[in-house]
């Protein structure tokens, strides 16, 4: 499998793919040099165990509008506490995030990053929607 380097945070970082690779971000649907993306999770390959990393889907810019609002509305005082378990799954192990509607901008809920990458509709009409093409309702 090819790789390249990636220094990030000082460490070296083997990426999966070349350093010419373009990749279209799933927010924003623009297309951009492998650079506009952070490395993500690592994926172990071959008898060598090699580690390589891929990068994340989404690019840079969105990734840090999306941390920006994170930060934003985690100070504002209208948020809610965060809780110690997950108000959809009742999970207590998981790491709790910040679920926002990236389109209004607005809290929605504290959720598990499961459940958080579970429900990417912004309203229950959209939920109910997305899972009609699910179980193939008309
Ligand atoms: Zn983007
Ligand atoms: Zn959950």
């Amino acid at each position: 499998m090819k790789y390249f380097i990636r220094i990030w945070q000082g460490v070296e970082h083997k990426v999966i793919g070349t350093p010419k690779d373009k990749h279209t971000c799933k927010e924003c649907n623009q297309t951009f040099n492998q650079k506009n993306f952070h490395v993500a999770s690592a994926k172990i390959v071959g008898k060598e165990q090699l580690v390589l990393k891929r990068l994340k889907r989404t690019c840079k810019t969105c990734e840090n509008s999306k941390r920006a609002l994170r930060h934003t509305l985690n100070k504002d005082p209208k948020t809610p506490e965060k809780p110690t378990v997950c108000l959809h799954c009742g999970r207590e192990d998981a790491q709790i995030v910040l679920d926002h509607d990236w389109n209004t901008k607005k809290f929605r809920n504290w959720a598990c990053r499961n459940c958080n990458a579970k429900f990417r509709e912004s309203t229950f009409d959209e939920y109910v929607e997305a899972g009609k093409k699910w179980y193939h309702v008309t």
